[in-house]
């Protein structure tokens, strides 16, 4: 039983985990609910809690304490603490893997059905694994690795990180309930009041630089709202069109709550090499982007305008 405890306390997202949680009952209590809300805390800063359990009653309140941040996440409904601490949780169980005897990695592999077969130090990762977790770095690219009748041959570093992708997908699926218990909606609020102290922001752009349809996406960008997809591409065309570099603009997006770097490289560069240009106000009017009237054509005749304008006034 305290194997299977301190195996859960390291890795509450495992089945084992929730049967424990099952078998014992969920408690909100005021210590639960504050180390819940630290772990999130935590995962918005970018660093992981350990474990520091020395009694069975430590471990599980260790793993309540996951779940009472889940909870309190599904409450929240806000993507962008989701994913911060799905990366988080994903971090913190490599942390642990990188440790654990073979016997672990493959009951963790298993639950994830992960694929793999293993020969001396290698490991042969059956390619529907691999896709299905690998990250998105340039070394991971199929083209790069060997396959050997369906499968592709990993060191051990490399299967935990697929592990660590499989462990994110699986944290950052919260499932959204429709009624909470107090004591989780008291904490979610909490957390929602301290939003814009613990996320960053990385935009600087001077007041009066963009037309305020722009403005109003920059807007909301800066308070980490998700923008549809129209609405992110006339952004990056407009931001490609004032000669704003790649990694500017990656750097902006990244305040996305579902911001993936990868898929976003890809759209911007895809969209610089396409050439595209920024569409008149007529067509922004159309997409239901326009916010004002401007009196111009096109959007990037915003600043020009305004400083004519600006100008006849000192006059
Ligand atoms: S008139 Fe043009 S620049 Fe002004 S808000 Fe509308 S779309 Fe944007």
């Amino acid at each position: 039983m305290m194997e299977e405890l301190i195996f859960s306390a390291k890795y509450p997202f495992s089945k084992t985990s929730k049967k424990i949680l099952e078998e014992s009952g969920i408690s909100l209590s005021p210590q639960i609910i504050s180390s819940a809300l630290l772990r999130i805390r935590n995962s918005l800063k970018g660093t992981t809690s350990k474990i520091s359990a020395l009694k069975k009653e430590d471990y599980i309140q260790e793993i309540s304490n996951y779940a009472a941040s889940r909870m309190i996440l599904s409450c929240m409904n806000n993507s962008y603490l989701t994913n911060k601490f799905a990366v988080s949780e994903a971090k913190r169980a490599y942390s642990y893997l990188n440790y654990e005897p073979e016997e672990t990695i493959s009951t963790l592999s298993e639950e994830f059905n992960f694929k793999i077969k293993k020969s001396e130090d290698k490991y042969f990762v059956h390619f529907s694994t691999y896709l299905k977790h690998s990250p998105g770095s340039l070394d991971y690219r199929l083209i790069n690795r060997d396959l050997h009748h369906g499968y592709i041959i990993v060191n051990k570093h490399e299967l935990l990180r697929l592990l660590q992708e499989a462990i994110r997908d699986r944290v950052q699926n919260i499932p959204l309930l429709k009624t909470h218990p107090r004591e989780i909606k008291e904490a979610a609020n909490s957390l929602f009041s301290e939003l814009p102290k613990i996320t960053t922001t990385k935009i600087t752009f001077k007041k009066g630089d963009n037309p305020p349809c722009i403005e109003s996406l920059l807007i909301s960008l800066k308070k980490h709202h998700n923008l549809n997809h129209q609405s992110r591409w006339y952004l990056a065309v407009y931001l490609i069109n004032k000669k704003m570099s790649t990694e500017d603009i990656l750097d902006l997006f990244s305040n996305f709550p579902d911001f993936k770097e990868k898929t976003s490289k890809y759209q911007i560069e895809h969209a610089k090499k396409q050439g595209y240009m920024v569409p008149s106000c007529a067509t922004i009017r159309g997409y239901g982007l326009c916010t004002a009237n401007c009196n111009i054509k096109n959007p990037l005749s915003w600043k020009f305008k305004r400083e004519k304008t600006s100008g006849k006034n000192e006059r």
